[in-house]
């Protein structure tokens, strides 16, 4: 009899998709038989093992999804090697709260101050948050839309990259866009705008925006839109991995080690 039983609960944990249940059924049933926890404790552990594969599941098929160049975390950043950066604001932009209200995010700074570095591991608390992120960097997505246009396709590819409610656009500015491009670009920010937040890193200051597109007034449309509901994190100072170099003695002398 608790054969059939075994079974048939079996059988409705596969129906309700709890697929860890499914798996751990007989490891937590001999536990509870030793343990013999009260029956809402045991449903608690139950559920709670559940929910938690089932976030993990999540999380690492949204970072599958996001395309992450590299793994990075917020823990791992160093706040104290750069203190230009608001350390509040980060953590704050870590809860994913932005999102809700499709803000976006500007980081600037110049090369190797850890910009690429924040936007990952904020894409990442972005995902954990439950939300979809894309990441890109700007020479791509630009490719990407101008094969998408002389290949007819332009409105499918501005559809895509206008779902995901977290666009990263990373390195924008270090090559300047031609003018088609800039349009490009500007369809994607004007289709997004209020909708779904973008987080932009570049090295180039708002005021140089005219020269990385091209053309002054397609600069100061796109520029509107996506400073409206933004957040800005400016990051002063040199680049980490030459300050590390520089601390280890390999790029000269003590005078710059003093720095
Ligand atoms: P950027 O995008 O501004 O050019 P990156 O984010 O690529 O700079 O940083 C260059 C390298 O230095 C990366 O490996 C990054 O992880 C590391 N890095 C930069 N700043 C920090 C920091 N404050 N703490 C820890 N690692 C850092
Ligand atoms: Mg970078």
């Amino acid at each position: 009899m608790s054969a059939i039983v075994h079974a048939r609960v079996l059988d409705n944990l596969v129906r309700l998709r709890l697929g860890h249940l499914v798996e751990r059924l007989d490891t937590l049933l001999a536990e509870a038989a030793r343990g013999e926890p009260t029956y809402l404790d045991f449903l608690d552990s139950l559920l709670r093992g559940e929910v938690d594969s089932k976030q993990r599941k999540r999380v690492a098929m949204g970072m599958t999804i996001a395309h992450f160049p590299s793994v990075k975390m917020l823990d791992e950043f160093d706040f104290k090697a750069q203190p230009s950066i608001d350390q509040r604001l980060v953590r704050e932009l870590a809860t994913g709260r932005f999102i809700t209200q499709a803000e976006n995010v500007l980081l600037f700074g110049p090369p190797g101050v850890g910009k690429t570095h924040l936007a990952i591991a904020l894409g990442r608390a972005v995902v954990e948050a439950g939300h979809s992120v894309l990441f890109t960097s700007a020479t791509a997505l630009l490719a990407a839309l101008s094969r998408a246009e002389l290949d007819g396709q332009l409105g499918d590819k501005l559809g895509f990259y206008a779902k995901p409610k977290l666009l990263i656009v990373d390195e924008l500015g270090y090559l300047p866009f031609e003018k088609r491009s800039a349009h490009l670009f500007f369809q994607l920010v004007a289709r997004r705008y209020e909708k779904g937040s973008l987080l932009v890193t570049t090295n180039q200051l708002v005021g140089q925006w005219g020269q990385v597109f091209g053309d002054d007034v397609l600069a100061a449309a796109i520029l509107d839109r996506l400073l409206h509901h933004s957040h800005a994190l400016i990051i002063q100072g040199d680049s980490y991995r030459l300050r590390m170099k520089r601390k280890a003695g390999v790029l000269g002398g003590a005078s710059t080690l003093q720095r």
